[in-house]
């Protein structure tokens, strides 16, 4: 059956809620809402009351992730999961998670309304830590919910020495119950999320939705270049062992690699600590750090290999030592195959066209995939600018991205995806 979509409408309600939800803040002048704060206390409530209201039925985890359930077929047939997180990063915009929690309600709203009887059910969900903003951990909501939660992440401690296992208890919630958090993977057939973009590609393609291929993995190295110190008058240039020199032409090394990468490489010099640093003498010791980003762990570990060797050979042309440590490693997450087609298939029905693209930015998805297939729905936001208040999607793109919601579970009809988070990389 085909469920009347209201594009303008619907638009115009995620507008609201959207203000609404970036209206709860700990800052006064901003938007700031970090896990397990009174103001995620306050958002979660607002996002339980309107799963309510939608016809949900809705529960808590132990991790305080909120759950609205909307099972036609009965308790125990499969489900689908469709979510994104309340958290925020500092000074945040008010889309960044919201939007998906919110377009996820309004879809299973209008399907529930409009009588549609499928044979699995769907439960919405508001994770609470996806940033990893308050404590050192991050996906922690979704990760408890696929069966992958870490208990040392526990210990993690906050900026002011409050560790994850106190900020739960005093958010109400008993440690000892996360296990219970964990769906079983047998009961779940897929998790999708609806996000905003965070990127400038889906404006450049004048598209308003766009379909992930994968969510991207990153690799993060830190490099130590050490030089000799000496006095910025007297040494001559070529009996010079100058430790920033050579490490500006590693960071230009890796952007000639990235620019030359494949499945949107992206790499980028983000910190460069510099000693003595003193404006009369020649640099002894450079530690910079490198962050990697592809669609594709071959091509992100050939990238790290080029990468590897173009710095050793500057360092042992310009009399240089050079360590190399990796320090965070994140696979690629493919999204499922067959949940890209039909959310294309859906953006299609409604006359639009989706890109494809990869996920620069880290998701929920990433723990969800361990979970089950997972698929995601971008948003074209202004400028491709996010975590920043100035992030904004249009209420028209929203409301397509809701109809484009409501379309694919309309004809998500059960598949039977049986086990296997990668696979169906036809
Ligand atoms: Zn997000």
């Amino acid at each position: 059956m085909t469920i009347p979509v209201d594009i303008a409408a619907l638009g115009a309600r995620a507008a609201a809620m959207i203000e609404q939800l970036g209206a709860i803040s700990s800052a006064p002048d901003n938007l700031t809402r970090l896990f397990l704060t009174p103001e995620h206390r306050r958002a979660a409530d607002l996002v339980a009351r309107w799963m309510g209201e939608a016809g949900l039925a809705v529960s808590e985890d132990a991790l305080g992730t909120v759950r609205g359930a909307w099972h036609p077929a009965g308790p125990d047939a499969p489900r689908l999961l469709i979510g994104s997180h309340i958290d925020t990063v500092v000074n945040a915009g008010k889309y960044d998670g919201a939007l998906g929690v919110i377009l996820g309600i309004l879809a299973v709203e209008a399907v529930a309304r409009g009588g549609l009887t499928p044979g699995y059910g769907i439960d919405v969900l508001a994770f609470g830590d996806e940033e990893g903003t308050r404590f050192p951990t991050t996906l922690s909501s979704s990760a408890a919910c696929a069966g992958v939660f870490l208990p040392a992440s526990l210990a993690a401690m906050d900026g002011e020495g409050i560790s994850l296992a106190e900020a739960l208890r005093a958010y109400g919630k008993t440690p000892d119950d996360i296990a219970t958090s964990a769906y079983d993977p047998s009961r779940v057939i897929a998790y999708v999320e609806a996000h905003i973009e965070q990127g400038p590609v889906l404006e450049a393609e004048d598209a308003p939705l766009g379909i992930v291929t994968a969510i991207a993995g990153a690799s993060r190295l830190s490099i130590t270049v050490t030089g000799e110190a000496g006095h910025a008058g007297t040494v001559p240039m070529r009996l010079r062992r100058d430790a920033l020199a050579g490490a500006a032409e590693m960071a230009l090394a890796v952007e000639r690699i990235a620019r030359a990468g494949t499945d949107g490489m992206v790499a980028t010099v983000g910190r460069m600590h510099v000693e003595p640093g003193s404006v009369n003498v020649i640099p002894a010791r450079v530690v910079f750090t490198v962050d990697l980003r592809s669609a594709s762990d071959a091509s992100r570990r050939a990238a790290l290999t080029r990468f590897e060797a173009d710095a050793h050979r500057i360092a042992e042309q310009r009399g240089l030592g050079v360590v190399i440590s990796a320090f965070h490693e994140v696979a690629t997450v493919p999204c499922y195959h067959d949940i890209q087609r039909r959310l294309g298939d859906a953006v299609a029905s409604l006359g639009a066209r989706a890109p494809l693209l990869p996920s620069g930015a880290g998701h929920d998805g990433q723990a969800m995939a361990k979970l089950c297939p997972v698929g995601m729905l971008f948003v074209r936001c202004k400028g491709g600018i996010s975590h920043n208040p100035a992030e904004y999607a249009s209420p028209g793109d929203m409301g397509m991205a809701a109809a484009a919601l409501i379309r694919f579970i309309e004809r998500f009809q059960q598949p039977h995806y049986n086990g296997g988070t990668s696979g169906a990389q036809t």
